[in-house]
């Protein structure tokens, strides 16, 4: 068991962390974004028509357009973005242990350490 002062990231590494999952974040919307752009030029002379949607408007289409998978990912993301700014980004959700530094590395937005996400997934949330 880790004391409290031995969990908690110092600033610069937890900006560090926003800084790259706000880019992955980036990168799922965008790839969404160029495959929505993809759909909405076919059979409009190959030009994407998205100029006089308001951005707003656009940011909608372009998240309902996300597959599953990014939509979660992109949850997964949020999620992990609200642990860095709660103070909890690491811990696992389930039984509060530190998730092992290289687990975060691999998937910075990890909720659950090795053991929880194993029973999760054979047991549900
Ligand atoms: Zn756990």
């Amino acid at each position: 068991m880790l004391s409290e002062a031995e969990v908690l990231m110092d600033e610069g590494k937890l900006s560090e962390i926003k800084k790259h999952l706000l880019e992955m974040r980036d990168e799922v919307l965008a790839e969404s974004e160029r495959v929505y752009a993809e759909s909405q030029s076919l059979g409009k002379d190959g030009v994407p028509d998205i100029g006089d949607m308001s951005s707003n408007s656009y940011h909608q289409e372009v998240l309902m357009n996300l597959s599953e998978t990014q939509r979660s990912r992109v949850r997964d993301i949020d999620a992990a973005l609200e642990r860095v700014d709660m103070g909890v980004y690491g811990l696992c959700v389930r039984c509060e242990e530190e998730i092992s530094p290289r687990r975060m590395e691999v998937r910075p937005f990890s909720r659950y350490c090795i053991d929880c996400k194993t029973e999760v997934e054979k047991f549900g949330e």
